[in-house]
Parts: C-alpha cells; structure tokens; sequence
C-alpha cells in the first residue's frame, strides 16, 4: 500500500523519520511522499530522513519558530492560519500514486495534537483518498496537560479520519527507562507493526501465492466504516528450519514444502494469530466485538500455511464475532522470520480510553481551579489590605 505519509509535531516528524529508515532498509517502498510539519524549527533540522524540502515550519509569526509548548488550541489555531504552506508541500505528492493519506502525530503535544485534526479536515474535503490517522497516547506519567490534550485531541481527530489507528506509550514505556530513552525503540516498534501492515498490500503479484497475498484494498476495506483501531504483532524465527530445509531438500531431492513438517508450520501461525491477538495491543483493548479485522501473515512463503492462516481467521472470527475477518499473506524471502499482524478496526470496549478522558477531566477541573486561585491570590498581593494606594492609571 502506498502512503503519502505526512509527520506533524515531534513525535510525528521521528516517527515518519524511522518509516522512512525502515523503507529504505526494507526496500518496502510504502512511504510514497514524507511531508514533517512543525512549529519547532529544532525538532525539523532533527529529522534525518525527511528530505529538507519537504519540511514545512508553520507559524512563525505566532512563535519564532519555537513551538506552542503542549497548547494544543495554539497547535489548531496556527494550522488553520497556515494550512497553505502546508498545501504547498502537499501540493508536489503525486497523489494519483498513493493509496491513502496517514497523518501521523503525538496527541498528547500541542503542535500535532491541535494541528493534525484541522490537517485531516482540509486533505479530505480536498482529495478522494481515504485519510488515516496514527496517534501516539501520552504514558500516564506524562501529567494532566499531557492527558487532557490527548483526550480531547483523540475526540477530535476521530472524527476527521477515515480511520484513527492508535499506537498507547503507556503500553509500550519499559519501567526503569526514561521515555526519552525509549522513544527510539518505541518508535522501532511501531514502524515494525505498521510496516508489515501497510507493505503487505504492495507485494508485486504474481509467483505461486499470488491469490492469497494482501491487496491494499483489502487493507482499505477493513479500515473502511471508521472508528479506532488497533494493531497486535507475534513472530518467531524460522532462521534454523530455513537451513535445514535447504541440507534435507538438498539430500532428498524432495521439494522444498514437503521438507517441512506441515502440521507444525500450521500450529506455528495459528498460534502466533493467538499470540499477536491476545498479547501486547498497540492500544490494550478488548478484542470482542471488534467490527472488521485483518490478518496479516509474513515470511517467507514456504512457512506461510494455507491451513494455518485460514485456521488464524477462524479463530479470529469466533474471538471478535466479527463477520468481516480477511486473511492473507506477505510472502518476505529473506527474512528469518514468521510473522503475524492483527489489525483490528472498529474496537469499542477500550478501557484506557475511558481512563484518560477521566484522568483529562480532573485535570481540566484542576487548572480551572488552579487558575481562579492564582488569580485571587495575586490580587490579595497586589492590592493593599485597606486599598488606601491608588494605580497610577
Ligand atoms: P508537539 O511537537 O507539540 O506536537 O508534541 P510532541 O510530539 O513533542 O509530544 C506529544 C506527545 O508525543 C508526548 O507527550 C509523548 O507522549 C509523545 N512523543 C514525543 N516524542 C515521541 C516519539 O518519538 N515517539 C513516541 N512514540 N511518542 C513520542
């Protein structure tokens, strides 16, 4: 599937910087165009993979090119204001190429959390393609401004994608480590995900499995109908089979699949569907009831099972009592590995989300008070206690 791949905010910018790492290492070629957008002109010169021109530094007016520091009403406002230098940049995608948008932002920030939904907005009264959305959650540790942004942002820009896929730091943070320190990896797996997912639709047709591999619009049809989504991933290495394989098919003369032991290449995917369903979500929640879902299996093909997979989806479809369950695979020769990816569409039992709106409300109820008490106070320290001083004017 190709993206027109656009990075608002910090986060957004480093996690299109690793899509494009991951791009070029892979040679996936998913990220059609890269667009970071930012009011920070800092976090822009960070990016390494980002070509320089398509790096647009918006409000420069409003912030010297310093950032909104997490206000994200600023963040929405200056996107507004300066949403045709970011056009401007969209303007040289050659749209005609790309399958879908993916507008790619940290919710909890002020730059892409306000920004990101006045950007989904303007892309999709303009062009036909569907706009997605990745956004990254705050870890709980973050503090309330964090959260409350988030909230409302995830309110917002829900609704101005054709799909919220969302990807929760507070699942992914290692204990003992500074988030800074792990945004890297972080962010390593969250490109790895995605990356599976979105490079499945853009396997050249064609060889033996041609008509099982995913097609991008098998991608698009499950992301169709909207909502939020969810990501689940397992894998396992097949590095030591691949070689023996190779000596037994070699001593035998046999074919290469009849080398390998089918019964346990199926058992292996069914139980990493299971795995990569039931383990570490991109966003924790609960798998039943979810609307549509894709099953993604990678490797290479010899380890990709037709029984396995179509077990996968079965078992997917009694675990969601979803009716809409696709499968497919993505056939990857060289890699060591055998890999599953649930996408999951259309989740609404996700207790984190109700936890941060609770979490944002007292926070929102914090800084009203917070604020009418500073007031109070500084005018206790201002005005004399008989008011016998006059202000000059
Ligand atoms: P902005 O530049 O004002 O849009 O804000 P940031 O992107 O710096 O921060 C928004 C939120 O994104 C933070 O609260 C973090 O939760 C998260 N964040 C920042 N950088 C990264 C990153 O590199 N990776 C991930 N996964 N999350 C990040």
């Amino acid at each position: 599937m190709k993206l027109a791949m656009i990075g608002f905010g910090q986060a957004g910018g480093k996690i299109l910087d690793t899509f494009l790492e991951h791009d070029e290492q892979a040679g996936s070629n998913i990220v059609r165009a890269a667009v970071a957008v930012n009011t920070a002109k800092a976090d822009l010169m960070g990016l390494e993979h980002v070509p320089e021109e398509n790096r647009v530094l918006i409000g420069q007016s409003r912030v010297k090119g310093h950032g909104v520091g997490a206000d994200n009403e600023l963040g929405a406002e200056i996107a507004e204001e300066d949403i045709d230098e970011i056009q401007g940049a969209i303007d040289d995608i050659p749209v005609h190429e790309v399958d879908a948008f993916l507008v790619i932002t940290g919710l909890g920030g002020g730059t892409g959390s306000g920004g990101s939904p006045v950007l989904a907005r303007h892309i999709k009264r303009i062009y036909t393609e569907p706009v997605y959305g990745l956004g990254i959650l705050p870890a709980g540790d973050e503090g309330g401004i964090y959260t409350l942004n988030a909230a409302r942002s995830f309110q917002t820009l829900v609704r101005e994608v054709d799909n919220l896929l969302v990807f929760d730091n507070d699942a992914w943070r290692k204990t003992g480590e500074s988030m800074q320190g792990g945004y890297a990896q972080i962010n390593e797996e969250i490109v790895k995900r995605f990356g599976i997912l979105f490079g499945a639709g853009e396997v050249e047709q064609g060889g033996e499995v041609a008509e099982s591999v995913v097609d991008s619009s098998e991608i698009i049809n499950t992301l169709a109908g909207g909502g939020v989504s969810t990501v689940g991933y397992a894998a396992e290495s097949v590095a030591d089979e691949k070689e023996s394989g190779g000596i037994l098919s070699r001593f035998t003369g046999s074919k290469e699949e009849s080398s390998l032991d089918s019964a346990n290449t199926t058992n292996r995917i069914t139980s990493l569907v299971r795995k990569a369903a039931l383990g570490r979500l991109t966003l924790p929640c609960e798998i039943e009831g979810a609307e549509r879902a894709l099953l993604v299996t990678a490797g290479p093909s010899k380890f990709l099972n037709r029984k396995g997979i179509e077990r996968g989806r079965k078992w997917l479809e009694e675990q969601t009592g979803s009716m809409e369950v696709r499968g497919g695979d993505y056939p990857v020769e060289a890699s060591d590995n055998v890999a599953a990816v649930v996408l999951l569409s259309g989740v609404t039992n996700v207790p984190r989300i109700k936890e941060l709106q609770q979490v944002a409300i007292e926070a929102q109820e914090n800084i009203g008070e917070i604020e009418s008490e500073s007031e109070q106070n500084l005018q206790e320290l201002v005005e004399d206690d008989d008011d016998e001083l006059e202000p000059l004017f």
